[in-house]
């Protein structure tokens, strides 16, 4: 039952065990972000994409992420910053989805407004994905509780929003910790200046994406 659209996650160079999970969760198609973002990001390339809430976006740097990941390797190897709590809990709940065909695999959210202590614990038992807000991880990377100098994949979800939030200084110093040689996949809603600033800062040729949205 080979599926001939092209939006078929099957025509994704992924492994079966993926694939299977992906069947298994009812994804058999890609969102048009999904079908944009994901040949370019399993690729290796950056990217500065828009894209609306509902649009699928954890799948479109989830799936690339969590392929790059090596679940013996104990040091936190991605990281995907948000710009709420609530935020930042979905995204945790859709990579734990994604990521259920990679035994032991650890997703960690750090978000502010909820106690340190249990966090600094789940990082002591190893994470290998890290997510959350801007003013948390900061302080626990200033606190050495987070290291985030060997990851691969760095994600800024909702960018526009940290911005608005009055998050590009933490922003700034948080990917100011991170390895050079790192993917940065930076997601959007709108393209004020300051997000041109951060791409133009910290992305490699980035693959530039917008998906119309046919309403
Ligand atoms: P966004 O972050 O862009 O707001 P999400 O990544 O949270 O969107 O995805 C929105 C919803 O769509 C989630 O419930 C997710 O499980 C679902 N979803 C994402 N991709 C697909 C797909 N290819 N097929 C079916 N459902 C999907
Ligand atoms: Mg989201």
């Amino acid at each position: 039952m080979t599926d001939l659209t092209s939006s078929a996650f099957v025509h994704l160079d992924l492994p079966k065990s993926q694939l299977d999970n992906l069947n298994q969760l009812g994804y058999s198609h890609m969102t048009p972000i999904q079908e944009e973002a994901l040949p370019l990001a399993l690729g290796g390339h950056d990217l500065i994409a828009q894209a609306k809430t509902g649009s699928g976006k954890t799948a479109a740097f989830g799936i690339p992420m969590l392929q790059k990941v090596d679940v013996a390797n104990k040091a936190v190897q991605g990281l995907v910053i948000c710009p709420t709590r609530e935020l930042s809990n979905q995204v945790a709940e859709e990579l734990r989805r994604l990521a259920r065909f990679q035994a032991n695999l650890k997703v960690v959210v750090l978000s502010g407004g909820n106690p340190m202590r249990p966090q600094i614990a789940s990082l002591e038992h190893g994470a290998h994905i890290v997510v959350g807000t801007p003013g948390r991880l900061k302080d626990l990377i200033q606190k050495q509780h987070l290291d985030i100098s060997a990851i691969e994949t760095l994600v800024l979800d909702e960018a526009d929003r940290m911005l608005e939030m009055g998050f590009k200084e933490e922003m700034v110093d948080i990917i100011g910790y991170t390895p050079h040689n790192r993917q940065t996949l930076l997601f959007s809603a709108t393209f004020p200046d300051d997000i041109e600033y951060i791409s133009r800062r910290f992305q490699k040729n980035p693959m530039q994406i917008e998906v119309e949205s046919h309403h």
